[in-house]
């Protein structure tokens, strides 16, 4: 496979060379031509770090949203405020073509507070930890209603994080109940796969 055989429009082809990537990786052969598929099913992917998986969501992410409308259309949740970071730069530099934006949705330390931020987001895509987009709902800074796609990055650390399982489930409640959802996850021990089955119903699964 190579990136021009899997439907990414002009903008995001322009982004993946502007990454210099030559071909995609195992994990994008695999997960990409499901992940942009017309009519996509839910997906669960065993990957660890280096396998070129952030991009696999991220390309899903920027494939799913409209631009012109200023609504938040996608949602990653990570276990931890660095991997966010990490991953909004890589929607940054992969997305730069498309006129997406982001909100990095993690908590910053005290001085800051929510109500410091009363408007609406209106960037494209939310990457965050559960706990701060879950503030983020209750305030109704963030509404969720638009939301086409849903990631959940590294869910095994997710859900050995206290609280983080839970706060996920009651995220995904109040998102609409056909968001496409994407969970990678680099271990699979029996917890995990029961929180995947629960979380994503009727998904395609791949092992790389
Ligand atoms: P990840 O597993 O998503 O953390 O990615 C690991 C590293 O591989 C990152 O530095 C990416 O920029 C890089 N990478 C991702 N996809 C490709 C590709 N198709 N070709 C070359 N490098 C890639």
């Amino acid at each position: 496979t190579s990136f021009e055989e899997l439907g990414l429009s002009v903008e995001l082809l322009q982004g993946v060379y502007s990454m210099k990537f030559s071909k995609p990786s195992k994990v994008q052969a695999a997960s990409l031509p499901l992940i942009l598929a017309k009519d996509p099913r839910n997906l669960i992917a065993q990957a660890h770090n280096g396998s070129g998986k952030t991009a696999c969501f991220v390309l899903g992410m920027l494939a799913r949203i409209d631009p012109k409308r200023d609504l938040p259309q996608a949602l990653c949740l990570v276990p931890t405020r660095e991997l966010a970071r990490q991953i909004r730069d890589v929607i940054m530099n992969l997305g730069k073509y498309t006129g997406c934006r982001v909100f990095l949705a993690v908590k910053q330390g005290d001085e800051e507070r929510l109500q410091a931020r009363l408007t609406a987001i209106t960037d494209h895509i939310v990457v965050g930890t559960p706990g701060r987009v879950m503030d983020l709902l209750r305030h109704r800074v963030f509404n969720g209603r638009h939301v086409r796609i849903l990631v959940l990055d590294e869910a095994d650390e997710m859900i050995d994080t206290q609280g983080m399982g839970d706060q996920t489930l009651r995220i995904k409640k109040v998102l609409p109940p056909d968001v496409l959802t994407l969970l990678f996850s680099a271990t699979y021990p029996d917890h995990v796969r029961e929180f995947a089955l629960r979380v994503v119903p009727h998904a395609n699964q791949i092992v790389v």
